[in-house]
């Protein structure tokens, strides 16, 4: 009969098996193939902060798994039904009586814990395979291969044993059916793994219980677990060893109403596997002891019955072949029909799923792209805006640095110019053991030297440096509140450590001591009214320094009468230092008012100093003019000047001429270095806020390298993002075009035929 089913199905069901596998490959490769591995990369990449969750991840593995099941299942060609239920139920004698003839060893309990599958051979003999081996072992008898399962101890728990039979001696077999026995849903703990092995890949599942007793918990744990796993397996249910009920024919009907009540429930209610109009067609009370029985004899050509007759048999014979029926139906065309179904509504809620998890993933996406653009918009602002105030800054700085320089520096050389007329105080504050003799001299005029470089720094350091270092200070603040928005927080905080910690000093570095090596006293006793101060108070003492070397010169000709060439001036100590003064050179090229003087000056000196007599007519000439009472007067008042300075003349007063002439030698030397001493200064202080200025400068550098890193970041992030978006919709794209494929497929295939 399934014979027929099948061959005038044929097209139909490859046509189904064509359509069913193309969908499957598609509906694999959408699933397990690209969008797990997208999903899973997506997952995994942590810059992508959970664009697709772990939930999402093994959903859509699950969906792999179910759609390689399902791949599989359509694949295969032949039909597969699986016997459960309690051993001694009688499933071996269910599936012996469906073949009709002794193949499995029955009674004997579940020897081993393998599976036993019968499938049919176009050999003439039957023979065993054990898993994992390709020997085919010969059986002649059900004993044998009852012998041969329990002397056989390789056999593992949960293995499968496949029996071949001859299809000529089983119609049924010929129709690539294959009836696979299971240890006992009792005899297992490793349900679970077993359901995957063998039972996810069958068509048709029937469960043999023994109506002598009611449904057990096992067993419909076991259809629970196989209804998690497959979308509406189909299911029958055979109540067997009924003709033990007809004992009590008195309960009879009540025990079927109980059991058909209980199977219905199971059905309908627990694995909603079929609606409550079809369980019925689902539930069977048979006797299959009886049935083989029956179909042994009848093939040994002996009545049917098998002589005692037994009350009800042929009720229960009936049942048995209406649960035959059913079995063919249900795996003939309609198997197939609702195998395709449920496989398709599995297929379509699946590309469902799929659809909405790419949903999920590319709005998440899109989120966190519009967000990153964001974010990288504002870096960007922030970028041009650290930039452009910076170089607003560095001018703005720069002239400030420049100002505060040039301020320094007037501060400075004022302060010096004062300090410098005011030398004389702090020369006037030394004191220390004066002696002309010039070892105590030497001492003498190192500590004064020490006392006025001294004096003059501390004068100077209070005149500018706490002006000088507030201005500095101001400004290290003003740059550092001006940068400190350009800088990230985190830095703001630190920016203080960025300044130096020393406190800022000035330094002048006169360098007195050597500024003063050259420094010459002379404190030899001087006539007030002598010549050579004379000539010094009317010539000046530039002048009279020339005058009197002139007059030497022209003293020197007289006698030698040989022409020289005018050397320039000796230097004397009282003259102050004589690089500042002998500049001979440039003087005597241009011929001045002044040089006119010193010519006529010049001869007179020479007139007096060639000879007394012109003292003499000079003498003579007042003498006439005067008179003698005058002269001598003038020449008495003379000595009496004379010798009082000579008495005055004293340590004392020679300590005040060298302290004089010191203050006019270092007054002299140090104007030299105002102008040098205020420009160091003021470099000091340039120097001081530009390092400053640097630091931060180095600062803000490093957040503009930091920006443009995470700008770069970002804009990774932005295209990694618009990736996974056009992959997510892609492959919502291909969801689309296979459910459509499906719909295609449902609407040619699976409607109900008009
Ligand atoms: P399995 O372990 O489920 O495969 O059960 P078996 O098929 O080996 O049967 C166990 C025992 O129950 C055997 O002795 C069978 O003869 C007996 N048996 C099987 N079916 C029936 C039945 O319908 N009625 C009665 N009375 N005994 C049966």
């Amino acid at each position: 009969m399934g014979n027929q089913v099948n061959s005038k199905d044929n097209g139909h069901r490859t046509v189904i098996e064509h359509h069913g596998c193309s969908s499957t490959t598609q509906t694999d490769r959408l699933s397990s193939g690209r969008t797990s591995e997208f999903v899973e990369e997506t997952c995994g990449n942590k810059a992508l902060e959970k664009i697709a969750h772990q939930d999402q991840k093994l959903e859509i593995q699950s969906y792999a798994d179910k759609l390689a099941i399902i791949k599989e299942v359509l694949a295969r060609r032949h039909m597969k039904v699986a016997f459960f239920g309690r051993t001694s139920n009688g499933k071996s004698t269910v599936i012996n009586a469906m073949l009709r003839d002794r193949v499995l060893p029955s009674g004997i309990g579940h020897t081993t814990n393998c599976f036993l599958s019968v499938e049919g051979t176009d050999e003439d003999k039957s023979y065993l395979k054990t898993e994992g081996s390709d020997e085919e072992k010969s059986i002649k008898t059900v004993n044998q291969l009852a012998h041969a399962l329990h002397m056989d101890e390789s056999l593992d728990a949960g293995c499968l044993v496949q029996v071949f039979w001859p299809k000529t001696k089983c119609a049924l077999l010929r129709d690539d059916l294959v009836l696979v026995d299971s240890p006992g849903t009792d005899v297992t703990t490793q349900l679970d793994s077993w359901i995957d092995k063998f039972c996810l890949d069958a068509d048709v599942f029937v469960l043999v219980a023994n109506s002598e007793s009611t449904l057990m918990n096992t067993e419909k744990h076991f259809f629970h677990k196989v209804n998690e796993r497959l979308s509406k397996p189909n299911i029958f249910i055979l109540n067997n060893r009924w003709d033990a009920s007809a004992n009590e024919p008195e309960y009879m009907e009540d025990v079927r109403k109980q059991h058909t009540d209980r199977c219905v429930n199971f059905l309908v209610e627990e694995l909603k596997v079929v609606d409550r109009e079809q369980a019925p067609n689902r539930i069977f009370f048979v006797s299959a002891k009886e049935v083989l029985n029956s179909r042994m004899q009848r093939a040994q050509g002996m009545p049917e019955t098998g002589g005692a007759l037994a009350e009800g048999f042929q009720e229960r014979l009936k049942e048995f072949q209406n649960f035959e029926r059913r079995f063919e139906e249900c795996i003939s065309q309609s198997a197939v029909k609702t195998k395709f179904e449920q496989h398709t509504i599995r297929a379509k809620q699946i590309t469902e799923k799929v659809k909405s998890i790419m949903d999920a993933i590319n709005i998440e996406a899109a989120e966190k792209r519009v967000a990153a653009q964001e974010d990288r918009e504002y870096q960007m602002d922030r970028l041009d805006f650290v930039r452009n105030q910076l170089n607003l800054l560095i001018s703005e700085i720069k002239k400030k640095i420049k100002a505060i320089s040039e301020d320094v520096e007037s501060k400075v050389s004022s302060a010096m110019g004062e300090e410098i007329c005011r030398l004389h105080v702090i020369v006037d504050e030394f004191h220390s053991d004066f002696h002309p003799s010039p070892h105590v001299l030497k001492i003498y005029k190192t500590d004064l030297l020490t006392h006025v470089e001294k004096g003059m720094g501390k004068n100077l350091a209070f005149r500018c440096s706490d002006a000088v270092n507030a201005s500095v200070q101001s400004s290290q603040s003003y740059m550092i509140d001006s940068m400190l928005p350009l800088l990230p927080s985190t830095a703001q905080s630190q920016v203080q450590m960025l300044l130096p910690n020393r406190k800022f000093d000035l330094s002048y570095d006169l360098n007195f001591s050597k500024l003063c090596t050259d420094f010459q006293e002379n404190i030899e006793f001087q006539f007030s009214l002598g010549w050579t101060v004379l000539v010094h108070r009317f010539l000046g003492s530039v002048n009279a320094q020339r005058a009197l070397t002139l007059m030497d010169q022209n003293f020197q000709h007289g006698i030698t009468q040989a022409p020289r060439p005018a050397l320039p001036p000796a230097c004397t100590p009282s003259s102050g230092p004589p690089s500042t003064i002998s500049q001979p050179n440039h003087e005597t090229a241009v011929m001045t008012q002044e040089d006119m003087m010193l010519a006529m000056a010049t001869n007179v000196a020479s007139l007096t100093s060639r000879s007394s007599m012109g003292v003499i007519l000079v003498g003579g000439v007042v003498w006439k003019t005067v008179g003698w009472r005058l002269i001598a007067l003038s020449a008495s008042m003379y000595g009496l000047l004379y010798l009082y300075e000579r008495l005055t003349w004293t340590t004392k007063a020679k300590e005040r001429t060298l302290k004089r002439q010191f203050v006019d030698y270092a007054s002299e030397k140090l104007q030299l270095i105002v102008s040098f001493t205020s420009s160091n200064c003021s470099h000091q202080v340039q120097q001081e806020m530009a390092t400053t200025f640097a630091r931060l400068c180095q600062q803000v550098d490093q957040t503009q390298k930091e920006l443009e890193a995470e700008i770069r970041q970002l804009t990774t992030k932005i295209d990694q993002l618009e990736t996974v978006q056009s992959r997510s919709k892609s492959l919502r794209h291909k969801a689309t075009d296979l459910e459509r494929q499906l719909e295609e497929f449902t609407n040619q295939y699976l409607q109900p035929q008009q």
